[in-house]
């Protein structure tokens, strides 16, 4: 087939590649049975098994030749390694805080936050919640409340910022509990179960306004906030000239705090921290984090680890690996997009969200759609997804009943400096077929339920 002539000019990844992993394909067969094995849950898969491993972008990142060599730079003492403070310095460089609790990854950071500032009966506001988020407020007594924009809800939406907090939906929640039940209003940049959907610079001002009238305070999940500051120097007028490192602290700066999986934007495999200007705050956390994760200078990590983030975190904000970055994400949703596949529009950060409720349309959603789809990808062609939809909902706590969301999706999602342009063609076709052959699909049964994160290790069979 000849090659058309370019009508564009195309960037490139801004690095070569020094080291390979080899990868193995399957037979189809071969993954009828795996999937079957794996209670048609991606996420009991064995990754041997996988070709091409969408899962997660958390902790599969591809390190640098620097982040390796700072792993050689360990100092492994118990108490105030050096790279404890490289990691410190660079967050407060690049994320504004003052005072920095590392954690072994974010979830760490939640438990700590969660035990400090929530008091069973309070209420937290989110945009839109994330599973292990949402527990650990939970489970320290507070109720999460969504406070997101109407559009997150809808995928056909292209509001450019579904990450925006609905201030208005915020305001009647202050005034129907009042402030003092409000610990603070957690924040996500940007939203992951939104499909990775960004908040503007606007509403986070608006935000910081609104709170400091109520005395509340805000604090990020800056899981993503480097994706967050991509999207606003595209997409928000007067950021176009502002690099994305200038864009993070801006952001940053009208929040009173940080949790932070490392795993995802700091490019490294393990690691998260907590982070915040308060020093009453800070003192209680570096306090609890001795309890649930080591000493304040290591929280759970090697030096070794602590290292590698640090050095994650300066590239990470380079404009050049944000550009290749979602740019690889939008390159798999535009070939999907032209085909006719319904996705999460407009495409987010770190991820292509299939929207399974519109695919499967034939299945209802206790037939787990997205479930049923993920193990059809898997099936075709050894890509591995993962559900999120009412499996990921959960139940609710009062009424013990399934939660149904109105987003049914599957997440492709992309690790960090991982995979090719090659790469995704294989995935961009594979969801193709899928997709070609979606009148034979069938549902799912849920045959096992554990009681925490359900989606982790939920067990299925199909129905006839
Ligand atoms: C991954 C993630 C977390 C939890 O972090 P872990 O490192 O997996 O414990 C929290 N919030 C968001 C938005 C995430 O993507």
């Amino acid at each position: 087939m000849p090659y058309a002539r370019p009508t564009r000019r195309s960037w490139a990844e801004p690095w070569k590649v020094k080291m390979v992993e080899p990868i193995r394909m399957t037979t189809r067969a071969e993954r009828e049975r795996f999937i079957a094995e794996a209670g048609h849950n991606t996420f009991l898969l064995r990754s041997d098994d996988v070709y091409i491993d969408l899962l997660t972008d958390s902790g599969t990142s591809a390190m640098s030749d620097r982040q390796w060599a700072g792993m050689m730079l360990g100092d492994e003492a118990y108490a105030g390694s050096r790279n404890f403070y490289h990691l410190a310095d660079a967050i407060t460089e690049h994320y504004g805080y003052r005072y920095v609790v590392p954690t072994h990854q974010g979830r760490g950071a939640e438990n700590i936050l969660s035990r400090i500032l929530i008091k069973p009966g309070d209420h937290v506001p989110g945009n839109m919640y994330f599973t292990t988020t949402r527990l650990h407020q939970e489970l320290a007594g507070g109720t999460f409340v969504d406070v997101i924009v109407d559009e997150a809800h809808d995928p056909a939406s292209e509001h450019p910022f579904k990450g925006d907090v609905d201030l208005a939906k915020l305001e009647r929640l202050i005034e129907a509990v009042g402030a003092p039940r409000i610990p603070y209003v957690s924040v996500a940049g940007t939203v992951n179960m939104a499909g990775g959907q960004p908040q503007s610079m606007a509403n986070m001002r608006a935000l910081r306004a609104l709170c400091d009238r109520h005395g509340l305070r805000i604090i990020l999940d800056a899981t993503r906030a480097v994706e967050n500051a991509w999207f606003i120097q595209q997409r928000e007028a007067g950021y176009r000239d502002q690099t994305v490192a200038q864009i993070l602290l801006e952001y940053c700066r009208h929040t009173d705090g940080c949790t932070m999986s490392a795993k995802k934007d700091s490019l490294v495999n393990i690691g998260g921290w907590l982070a915040m200007n308060d020093e009453g705050l800070f003192e209680e956390a570096r306090n609890l984090v001795v309890v649930y994760e080591g000493l304040h200078t290591y929280g759970g990590l090697a030096g070794r680890d602590m290292e590698a983030m640090a050095q994650g975190i300066r590239e990470s904000v380079q404009d050049d690996h944000m550009r290749a970055r979602v740019g690889q994400v939008e390159y798999l949703a535009a070939h999907l997009v032209d085909w006719g596949v319904p996705i999460v529009r407009p495409v987010g950060g770190h991820a292509v969200f299939l929207d399974a409720r519109a695919i499967y349309a034939h299945l209802p959603q206790d037939a787990f759609p997205a479930q049923a789809l993920a193990a059809d990808l898997y099936v075709d062609s050894g890509v591995r997804s993962m559900e999120r939809g009412i499996v990921s909902a959960g139940r609710d706590e009062a009424t013990g009943r399934h939660r149904y969301p109105n987003l049914e999706l599957v997440r492709l999602t992309i690790p960090r400096r991982v995979y090719t342009q090659a790469h995704m063609d294989v995935v961009a076709e594979s969801v193709l077929a899928v997709f070609d052959a979606r009148e034979r699909a069938r549902g799912l049964r849920m045959v096992y339920e554990p009681r925490y994160l359900r989606f982790f290790q939920a067990r299925f069979e199909r129905e006839a």
